[in-house]
């Protein structure tokens, strides 16, 4: 599957207008959390529904079934989280799913695991919101200081809260190491 024409520069472009409107330069780290807010929606943890332990039990279902959801409720968008992922990837998942409000895309599919439906988009729809959703994260600007500066995935990483592998895909999709390396010569 690939993204259609154009998607990137818009991601880009969106990634760069959240910013502004939160008053942040282009290159800024954003605490995803803040985005969601400042597009008015509420994240919200799991656990503060249900029971964590409940939570832990899916999971020994099925690994990574749970990631993030979005529900609307009376004309307002709650992203619920799941608090026993890490804070890198908590962050790709809510990513993800404010990326799918940006994109207006629908939640249709509902699937159940154990009980506990689940909403699901379309399969292209899931690739465009992950890539938009690490472009949210790590836009390009961001990522050429970053390679100014010597930084690859791992450091990136580190310094910005994000996962090594959202760090090393953004990396290698902007291309901005080869970018920073034709300057220099
Ligand atoms: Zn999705």
């Amino acid at each position: 599957m690939s993204l259609p024409r154009g998607f990137k520069a818009n991601a880009e472009r969106e990634a760069a207008r959240v910013r502004k409107e939160m008053g942040l330069p282009g290159n800024a780290a954003v605490d995803i959390e803040q985005v969601a807010e400042h597009l008015q929606m509420k994240v919200v943890s799991a656990d503060r529904l249900i029971d964590i332990e409940r939570l832990y039990e899916l999971e020994r279902i099925q690994a990574f079934a749970f990631s993030a959801a979005t529900f609307e409720i009376e004309g307002r968008f709650f992203i619920v989280s799941n608090p026993i992922r890490t804070p890198g990837r908590l962050a790709s998942d809510i990513a993800h799913e404010v990326a799918h409000r940006l994109l207006d895309h629908q939640l249709s599919e509902v699937r159940e695991i154990d009980g506990i439906p689940f909403r699901t988009c379309k399969p292209d729809e899931e690739e465009q919101a992950t890539a938009f959703g690490g472009t949210l994260l790590l836009p390009r600007p961001l990522l050429t200081a970053a390679a100014y500066r010597g930084w690859g995935p791992d450091e990136i990483a580190k310094q910005y809260n994000v996962t090594v592998e959202m760090a090393r895909y953004r990396y290698n999709a902007t291309g901005v190491a080869r970018q920073v390396k034709a300057r220099s010569v």
